[in-house]
């Protein structure tokens, strides 16, 4: 007879969103526990080893803000920086690090040993513990129970897991781990919603038999940007990646065993990601190109397995062997694990609140891939929001709400629960509609007071944080509190209209021309300030100016909800929109703004074109 163990909270799945999750929960002080079906591999990247991107960077950056793990653990384990979009405006550009799997692994394991009140228990939970509707415990494969007032789902892919390379197909959660399929059964049996999903890997290859000096280097960012607020530069060294395409004669490859792919033999029932499409995908949806960019990315600093992001695959292993061979500097490559693709369940999401506690079964919490979403960064950001609320619910206070006007979190949430999911879902700086003010460089300032306020913020964070916003209160004062005449100002090297109106110093930081040693002669306490500060009051300045557009859109959009849309409308007139927003509308036909609103991959952009366009039509039939 096996000893029932009680908990506050009980996370499943040691991935990215269970991880997020238990230490998020153990921030709040409930007693936690994390059961996963190997300890040994908790933290462990399933695809490419990387985190963060466009979009990505900015959850990380949240996750942090709220003192969460994922960025602290990137960048103990960051090998190569780069900064993504960096030639364009702040708002859109996403901090990224390639990462060494083991180091991050070893980096999540630590941060979470860290954490007082967690318990980590290696075990395969088979089914939840029921009381009059509510979840309150799991009972786990070997018999054991534990009971707890929260239990936070994260099982990833591994819902009635099922691996397919080529015709042939293995149960499993990933490569090397079996898939969870007790559980599965007793959610279909609990009549929760469920649809299946799919998402493939590129084999891997050893970077001993790649010959780089054929390939261009892609190297580090000079200056990296971090992935946390608290880190000032990378712990690992930096290395650089090899570039690489596919030719026409890996396209051949590919086209000739098409029916011999589980993507493309009609294998596989579930949906892929659009926006991670295989290489068969590529190949077929783009068949007037004839060449795909490649990059081999070392998957560790003492590791000689090389990453080809970009061909992802199920084509059978001797089709990807003749396929690779065919890539530039790939002529003697060796693949040390084929391509494949799994398909899982998932759960509606629409199924969930904003908390991300279960409808249906008060007490569940759901996090990561198992609610339609794909990628570490939009896992670990649920995780965190399931943890702390879960937290908070044992504690009987009021949850933490994440809305789409403070973070990409709560835009990611929002989707999420009113729009659901057709397609596995990822992060994308168009899907926000306040994108200009929710950047990754002030992701601390939108998130960690609130974060401070409800309590998962530590002591170390709360420290940098307030020295940081004491330097940059200073700066602003300094910036908005001394103006200057246009002749004073030309006279530094700044053009300005001389109109006779004196300039704040804060304002001419959003000038064309603006230079910073030029403001500083103009205002010698500049050198003073913290430079940090002062660089930050720059970005504030070159938004502020757009923070009246971005709420007059806002405010249209919803104005003009109730708007109708001719049954007849032709979305093919409007250009800007993208073909995949296209397909939708025209397939879904909404009566209303509002219920094209409510499309699952609708951007904000897309629906002020489409409110430019009626409003048109309507002043021309009036
Ligand atoms: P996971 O990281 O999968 O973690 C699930 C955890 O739950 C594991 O620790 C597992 O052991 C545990 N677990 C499962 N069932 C049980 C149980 N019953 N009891 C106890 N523990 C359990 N993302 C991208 O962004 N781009 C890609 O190209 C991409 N490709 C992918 C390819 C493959 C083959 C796979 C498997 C994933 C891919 N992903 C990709 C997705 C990415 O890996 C996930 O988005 C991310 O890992 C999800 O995190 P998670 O925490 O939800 O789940």
């Amino acid at each position: 007879m096996f000893h029932v163990k009680h908990f506050d909270v009980v996370v499943v799945g040691g991935g990215h969103a269970g991880a997020d999750a238990a230490a998020a929960a153990a921030r709040m002080g409930a007693s936690t526990a994390l059961v996963t079906m190997r300890i040994g591999a908790i933290g462990a990247m399933s695809c490419n080893p990387a985190i963060g991107g466009l979009g990505k960077g900015h959850l990380v950056r949240e996750i942090d803000a709220m003192d969460g793990i994922m960025g602290r653990a990137g960048d103990r384990a960051g090998i190569q920086y780069r900064l993504l979009n960096r030639r364009k405006g702040p708002a859109v550009q996403g901090p990224r690090t390639q990462a060494d799997r083991k180091l991050y692994r070893a980096a999540v394991q630590a941060l979470l040993a860290e954490e007082d009140r967690l318990t980590v228990i290696e075990g395969e939970a088979a089914a939840f513990v029921l009381d009059d509707g509510r979840c309150v415990g799991l009972r786990l494969t070997d018999g054991a129970e534990i009971r707890a007032a929260a239990v936070v789902l994260t099982t990833g892919t591994f819902l009635n897991g099922l691996i397919h390379v080529g015709d042939r197909k293995t149960i499993g959660g990933r490569v090397g781990d079996r898939a969870s399929v007790r559980l599965a059964e007793q959610i279909r049996d609990l009549g929760l919603t469920t649809g299946r999903l799919k998402t493939g890997t590129p084999p891997r290859l050893d970077g001993r038999s790649i010959n780089w000096a054929r390939l261009e280097m892609q190297p580090a960012d000079d200056d990296p940007v971090m992935l946390s607020f608290l880190n000032r530069r990378p712990f690992a060294r930096q290395i650089s990646c090899g570039i690489t395409h596919t030719s026409a004669a890996t396209h051949q490859i590919i086209r000739d065993n098409l029916a011999r792919s589980a993507m493309y033999g009609g294998h596989i029932e579930g949906v892929g990601p659009r926006y991670c499409p295989s290489i068969e995908d590529k190949v077929v949806r783009f068949a007037d190109k004839d060449s795909h960019q490649v990059f081999l990315e070392p998957e560790g600093l003492d590791d000689d397995t090389v990453y080809p992001n970009g061909i992802s695959t199920s084509l059978p292993v001797e089709v990807q062997e003749a396929y690779v061979r065919t890539i530039a500097g790939l002529e003697r490559a060796v693949i040390t694990q084929p391509g494949y693709a799994i398909e899982y369940d998932y759960l509606d999401p629409r199924g969930l609140r904003a908390t991300l506690e279960s409808k249906a079964m008060p007490g569940l919490y759901l996090a990561g891939q198992i609610n339609g979403t794909t990628g570490y960064e939009e896992a670990a950001a649920q995780g965190m929001v399931a943890g702390l609320n879960a937290a908070l619910a044992v504690r009987q206070r009021d949850p933490v709400i994440f809305s789409r006007t403070d973070s990409y979190i709560g835009v990611m949430v929002d989707d999420l629960v009113s729009r659901g999911v057709t397609e596995p879902y990822r992060m994308f700086t168009s899907r926000a509609e306040y994108r200009l003010s929710l950047r990754a460089d002030n992701a601390d300032q939108r998130l960690t007071p609130m974060g401070l306020a409800i309590g998962c913020v530590r002591e170390e964070r709360a420290r940098a944080f307030g020295i940081k916003m004491e330097g940059l209160d200073r700066t602003l004062v300094a910036l908005q509190g001394s103006s200057f005449t246009p002749r004073e100002v030309a006279a530094v090297g700044i053009a300005v209209s001389q109109d006779g109106a004196r300039r704040r110093a804060f304002d001419l930081m959003a000038f064309p021309d603006y230079r910073r040693d030029a403001l500083a002669a103009l205002l010698p306490e500049l050198a003073d300030l913290p430079t940090e500060a002062v660089a930050q009051a720059e970005i504030e300045a070159l938004y502020a100016q757009y923070a009246g557009r971005q709420a007059a859109d806002a405010a249209d959009l919803r104005k003009y909800e109730a708007m109708a849309i001719p049954a007849d409308f032709d979305y093919r007139a409007l250009s800007g929109l993208s073909a995949e927003l296209t397909g939708k509308l025209e397939r879904r036909r909404p009566e209303n703004l509002h219920q094209a609103r409510q499309i699952e991959g609708m951007t904000p952009a897309a629906l002020m074109l489409l409110i430019a366009h009626l409003r048109k039509s309507a002043r021309k039939v009036g």
